[in-house]
């Protein structure tokens, strides 16, 4: 009977160990999954925090997020470029980290704003800089403040590209008012009664007839510039051998050239080739001539010149032996309008686009345009074009 009991137990015993081995297993198993589900949880945010970091870095603008106390929770790479603070300014405050007391004060505000705030941000430098900063409180579902939010655009490219603007219509209407005053003035003088004098009738439509023409060379070299600028001319690259085209514009120029006795010397090799659109290098090469016959000394030399850069590449250039350029303006003077000598330039007839037109034009066929020239040892202008393609 003892035995019986013994035996029971026995049996008794293996099931539960058995069925407690199964648990203990079945505990081992699911502690393993949870580890295995927690692990790919951690995984999975950590994916998408590092793909939101990338996405924020990526950003143009800067972003800074604040937490309820105004302490920096996330700052993207733009904003941390922009005020050149670093990733331990996490956790301190906006003025810590940006050091401008108007956008701690615009941060501020949010507690009892609802709206975008919208503030322009000058930046002293160097270099100086414009930003837009727009901020916003950042609520939950109940409308519970939850921090802010604050965008920082850099608007230094458009509020230059916006004063370039503003100087180009100011210089081109003092560029049109200066002859279209003149016209006017000499109209008034003849109705006035000049026109019953022979000698002064021709003196006064000699001035209008001059400064009509100033307008119409100002009028097409603008509307020539805002081409090239905008890219609407379309250049027709075709070979076009140097020398005869320095030949050609030397013919054209030939009167100017003899008035201020000028002599004009070709040096470009014969049979080099350039891949250029025939009108623009012709226009090219003529406003640097007529600069340096403008310029030049009277009674000076100008020469163009060619060689070969590269098996690919050639250089021209225009030389003169008149005053040259003061250093200081030798690399302004390849903007619109701007003349060393303002008087000398309009006495000549110039409108002061020539250099821009030159530039684009070169650039327009891959070419860079660039100006040497000591103080008295006269001026030289070079550009490049590429080299006539075999075949075409
Ligand atoms: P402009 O119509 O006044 O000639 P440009 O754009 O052709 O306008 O030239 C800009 C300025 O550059 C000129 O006003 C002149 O002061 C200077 N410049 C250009 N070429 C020469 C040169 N060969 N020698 C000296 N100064 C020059």
């Amino acid at each position: 009977m003892t035995a019986f009991f013994a035996i029971l137990a026995a049996i008794g015993f293996a099931a539960w160990w058995s069925t407690a081995r199964k648990r203990k297993a079945e505990a081992q198993h699911m502690a393993a999954e949870a580890a295995k589900l927690s692990a790919l949880h951690a995984e999975a945010i950590d994916h998408h925090q590092h793909r939101l970091e990338t996405l924020l870095d990526s950003m143009i603008e800067g972003l800074v997020v604040l937490d309820v106390n105004g302490r920096i929770t996330l700052a993207n790479r733009a904003a941390e470029t922009l005020f050149g603070f670093s990733r331990q300014m996490i956790g301190g405050t906006l003025l810590e980290a940006v050091r401008h007391h108007e956008v701690a004060a615009l941060a501020a505000r949010l507690g009892s704003e609802t709206a975008i705030l919208d503030h322009e941000l000058r930046i002293e430098g160097p270099p100086p800089r414009v930003l837009q900063v727009n901020a916003v409180a950042l609520r939950d579902g109940a409308g519970i403040g939850g921090g802010a939010m604050l965008v920082f655009h850099d608007l230094t490219r458009l509020r230059e590209l916006e004063g370039a603007r503003q100087e180009f219509v100011a210089n081109v209407s003092h560029e049109l008012r200066t002859p279209l005053s003149l016209i006017k003035g000499a109209a008034e003088t003849l109705l006035d009664g000049a026109k019953n004098d022979p000698g002064a009738v021709e003196r006064l439509l000699q001035i209008i007839d001059r400064h009509a023409d100033r307008l119409t060379l100002l009028i097409d070299d603008l509307l020539l510039l805002a081409k090239l600028d905008s890219g609407r001319i379309v250049i027709h690259p075709e070979p076009s051998a140097l020398r005869s085209a320095t030949q050609e514009v030397f013919g054209d120029l030939s009167k100017r050239a003899a008035a201020r006795n000028v002599r004009l010397e070709n040096a470009v090799p014969s049979g080099l080739m350039a891949q250029a659109d025939p009108d623009r290098l012709r226009q090219v090469l003529s406003n640097l001539v007529d600069n340096g016959i403008k310029y030049g000394k009277a009674g000076g030399l100008l020469t163009v010149s060619a060689r070969l850069l590269s098996e690919s590449v050639i250089e021209v250039g225009v030389k003169d032996d008149g005053p040259g350029i003061p250093q200081d303006a030798l690399a302004r003077v390849f903007e619109r309008f701007y003349r060393v000598d303002k008087a000398r330039s309009r006495e000549q007839g110039g409108t002061g686009l020539g250099l821009a037109i030159v530039k684009h034009a070169v650039q327009a066929h891959g070419g860079e345009v660039r100006v040497e020239s000591e103080p008295g040892q006269g001026a030289a202008f070079y550009f490049t074009l590429p080299v006539a393609k075999p075949g075409q």
